[in-house]
């Protein structure tokens, strides 16, 4: 199936006589006939649902669709984006290791990596996102577990290299994490570049209505766990009935060893309602997409020939630094998101955000209505000068977010902004 089929096919399968839309199972717990149906299940955590903690029928739908639009063999919803980002990476690291990620992330992700990880005693290190293989492979030590990186960055719109980032991770013996969230697997399918891992914080253009925050981790199936560098999927669980992950789940170690160890811990899992309006966004998610890049596209020439922008990043446009990697990463198009600078700083940026009418100032992207941010005083509020330009944000950078509001009405806004 293609990409617009699978979002409203993949996933729920109705039975015969049964609802022909994914029903909620709003239901914390599910019930057997004998101790020992339910010990089973204990045993092989994929035979059945028993406690919504960490699987639901209804999310399993969604988790399915998802898993197929990615190219992915399994995937695990989250509570939220950040909630991704977390437990991909503590499923392959724990103190004393380290992980490479490209400096130009999400500013939640960055701190999440740089302060919280670290006190959990897990280090992560930092590369730019155009560095290249020698640089890379320079950063990598034996205790380093994973490389991270996102396809699209928020908010700088820098596109990331996969197939390099992959290649390297490769040769290394670690799995590649991507971060996919603005792209959608609409735009870009990371696993068909190498990448092993692929997590989405859902709240954005997955969900697409600003309705709730989740996330995702997809499973490529694809990575050798087995390789030595990763006892924990090799060697028995004794916190799982002695499990082995690549031995007893072979297809997909990584997001069962995800869900049996760390969901089950920590918890972080959506409801069945949660799950059938993340649903019920992805439905249209192909569809959206189309539009968000159109609007866009028209949008982002609105800003370039405007006098009173300074710079853009819109990867799309042909005079853009990473226009070359976006034709060959996102064909379709690359989103509805980009940021754009004032002439005159921070100052003007604020003046120009607060004369927008129809464009909502809110901290929020990808969502479908417009909307703009000033990431120095919301998002990436938290970073030093220093971690804001590793990021690639300046003091008067604007980020906007095309929705599907007619494309006249949001460039006649932006224009009686500017003047
Ligand atoms: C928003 C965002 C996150 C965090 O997701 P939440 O759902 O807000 O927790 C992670 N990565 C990217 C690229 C994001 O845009």
């Amino acid at each position: 199936m293609k990409d617009e089929t699978k979002c409203l096919h993949s996933g729920y399968k109705p039975e015969n006589g049964g609802p022909g839309v994914m029903p909620i199972y709003q239901s914390t717990t599910f019930r057997f006939n004998s101790t020992q149906e339910i010990a089973a299940v204990f045993d092989d955590p994929t035979k059945a649902h028993i406690y919504s903690r960490f699987t639901n029928p209804t999310v399993d739908c969604v988790e399915k669709k998802i898993a197929d639009l990615e190219g992915g063999v399994a995937a695990m919803c989250t509570t939220s984006g950040q909630a991704a980002s977390l437990i991909s990476i503590l499923n392959l690291a724990s103190a004393g290791d380290r992980v490479l990620s490209t400096s130009a992330i999400y500013g939640g992700t960055v701190n999440l990596f740089a302060v919280t990880m670290k006190k959990f005693g897990i280090t992560v290190d930092f590369i730019d996102v155009d560095a290249t293989e020698e640089e890379i492979q320079k950063m990598i030590t034996p205790k380093t577990k994973a490389i991270f990186g996102e396809t699209l960055t928020n908010p700088s719109l820098q596109i990331l290299d996969i197939e390099k980032f992959a290649n390297i991770a490769h040769k290394n013996g670690i799995p590649l994490i991507i971060d996919n969230t603005f792209a959608t697997p609409i735009l870009c399918k990371p696993i068909e570049f190498g990448a092993d891992i692929v997590i989405h914080s859902t709240t954005k253009y997955m969900d697409g209505h600003a309705l709730q925050v989740g996330g995702v981790i997809v499973d490529s199936g694809k990575f050798n766990y087995a390789n030595g560098n990763f006892p924990d999927f090799t060697e028995p669980d004794e916190s799982y009935h002695g499990t082995i992950y690549v031995k007893d789940y072979p297809n997909c170690p990584y997001i069962i060893k995800a869900r049996a160890q760390l969901m089950r811990d920590f918890g972080c899992y959506p409801s069945g309602m949660s799950g059938f309006l993340l649903n019920l966004g992805l439905e249209t998610l192909a569809l959206r997409m189309e539009r968000y890049c159109e609007n866009g596209l028209k949008l982002a020439k609105f800003f370039e020939n405007h006098p009173k922008i300074e710079s853009i990043n819109y990867p799309n446009l042909e005079n853009d630094k990473y226009y070359k990697l976006a034709q060959k990463y996102l064909p379709k198009g690359t989103s509805g998101v980009m940021s754009i600078t004032i002439k005159g700083g921070k100052q003007e940026a604020i003046k120009f955000m607060d004369k927008l009418k129809l464009a909502s100032k809110e901290v929020h992207v990808a969502d479908i209505r417009t909307c703009v941010l000033h990431p120095a005083s919301a998002t990436h509020r938290q970073l030093t000068d220093e971690q804001l330009i590793n990021c690639g944000i300046n003091p008067g950078m604007v980020r906007v977010s095309v929705g599907l509001e007619n494309i006249e009405d949001i460039i006649k806004d932006f224009e009686q902004a500017l003047s």
